[in-house]
């Protein structure tokens, strides 16, 4: 799907600005929030297994690190842009501060499109990104992840790589690695799991009922299949998802696993084409007859004019920024209960801290473990939110934006910077 024409980092620092409104915010630290602390442009020469040379172009952003290192994804995609990763290390920023993890915001991206790489050539590319950016990133500074097109693969050869550079092993430099080089149990599959918590949260202050609830996740990637399985093994129907291909639609419910496989073993890697699915717009996919919607994507998908035309009570938002400011006044106007991509995909960066920090004491937790802490904090994150939300009647977003932006406050407070 086409990216539209909104700037991400305009977006992300309005909404902050109209959070921080809210809170009465003293204007000095409105002034800090608006900026990154330090982003890093590089270039990154690769070359190509025809013989020529390439040079990608890649950046790094740390937005605000008052509560500690910075954290955040690393994506590759073609559009990336300079604006888009400082706008994601914003809402990684607001993203921990929600949940409470010891972390400010980071990103990282790199303009390719990785599906039009060989192995050998990502591989080069990711081992040259990561000495292009190695005097801003580290354990205690600042730790990669997997974001769009990013892999465990690709966090395996990032934590080599830095680890060759300094001489000694070092697991705590990024997440979302391979178990056997120290990645968490559960890591793969828990920003799904992160937003099956919050949403059967909001269900249950909706008083829906799974058994009756319809679903359409637009985005197949790793959240939105994961949340296909997870809803339908909830007791939803899933009728309809969709990739940047295509959506398809099934109004007795997809079976989310064969799609999935579906999906693995076609030319085109695409949901478009399941057997028995009548083909949909990613459009038709988002305003589709159901109760919950979880975009799963990118950025500026639900503008007013989608808005207008959702039919769910609940928009679970697993993409960073998938609402447009004009998109989100809609969806309250019509009093759909959105739970905020800082909220509802926060589950992958939560269990990416549980990984940082059985790197940090050697000491590996069993997957039992790993979910029953996320549960606990995914459950008590979305009643933060959901509380700030009634008391101060105020939208979920301002809401969780609200909570992350007290912490971070404090912290810049306690530390002297205002
Ligand atoms: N890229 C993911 C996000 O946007 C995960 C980040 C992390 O695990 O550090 O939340």
């Amino acid at each position: 799907m086409k990216k539209e024409a909104y700037n991400p980092l305009k977006v992300a620092r309005q909404q902050m600005a109209n959070a921080a409104k809210k809170l009465n915010l003293d204007p000095k630290m409105v002034e800090i929030l608006k900026e990154c602390e330090r982003v890093i442009e590089v270039s990154i020469p690769v070359k190509m297994d025809d013989g020529s040379l390439k040079v990608f172009q890649g950046w790094r952003s740390n937005h605000n690190t008052a509560i500690g290192p910075a954290k955040g994804g690393v994506r590759y995609h073609p559009d990336v842009t300079l604006d888009e990763v400082k706008a994601l290390s914003m809402w990684m920023t607001y993203k921990c501060n929600v949940i409470g993890l010891p972390y400010g915001g980071g990103k990282g991206g790199v303009a390719v499109d990785p599906r039009k790489l060989s192995p050998r050539e990502l591989e080069e590319l990711t081992r040259n990104y990561v000495k292009a950016i190695a005097p801003i990133i580290g354990p205690e500074k600042d730790i990669p992840a997997p974001d769009v097109y990013t892999t465990p693969q690709i966090m395996g050869w990032i934590m080599d790589e830095f680890s060759k550079l300094k001489g000694y092993n070092a697991p705590g430099i990024t997440t979302g690695k391979p178990i056997i080089l120290g990645g968490s149990l559960g890591r793969d599959k828990a920003t799904a799991m992160g937003c099956l918590f919050v949403v059967k949260e909001a269900a249950k202050k909706l008083g829906l009922d799974f058994k009756k609830t319809r679903v359409a996740i637009q985005g197949f990637g790793n959240a939105g299949s994961f949340a296909a399985v997870f809803m339908s093994e909830l007791g939803c129907k899933v009728v309809a998802v969709s990739d940047t291909k295509g959506g398809i639609y099934i109004e007795k419910g997809i079976d989310p696993q064969k799609v999935i496989e579906f999906k693995a073993a076609n030319k085109d890697k695409t949901v478009v084409g399941f057997p028995g699915a009548k083909t949909i717009t990613n459009q038709e996919v988002l305003t589709a007859d159901v109760d919950i919607l979880i975009p799963a994507a990118f950025e500026n998908q639900i503008n007013a004019e989608i808005a207008a035309n959702v039919k769910a009570k609940i928009v679970a938002e697993v993409a960073n920024g998938p609402t447009t400011p004009d998109g989100d006044a809609v969806l309250f106007e019509k009093g759909v209960l959105v739970i905020p991509d800082i909220l509802a995909s926060a589950g992958g960066v939560t269990v990416s801290y549980f990984e940082w920090v059985q790197n940090l004491m050697n000491f590996y937790w069993p997957l039992e473990e790993v979910n029953a802490k996320l549960e606990r904090i995914m459950v008590e994150s979305f009643n933060n939110v959901y509380n700030m939300h009634q008391e101060k009647s105020v939208d979920m977003r301002n809401a969780a934006f609200m909570v992350a932006i007290n912490r971070i406050a404090e912290a810049m407070k306690a530390r002297g910077w205002v």
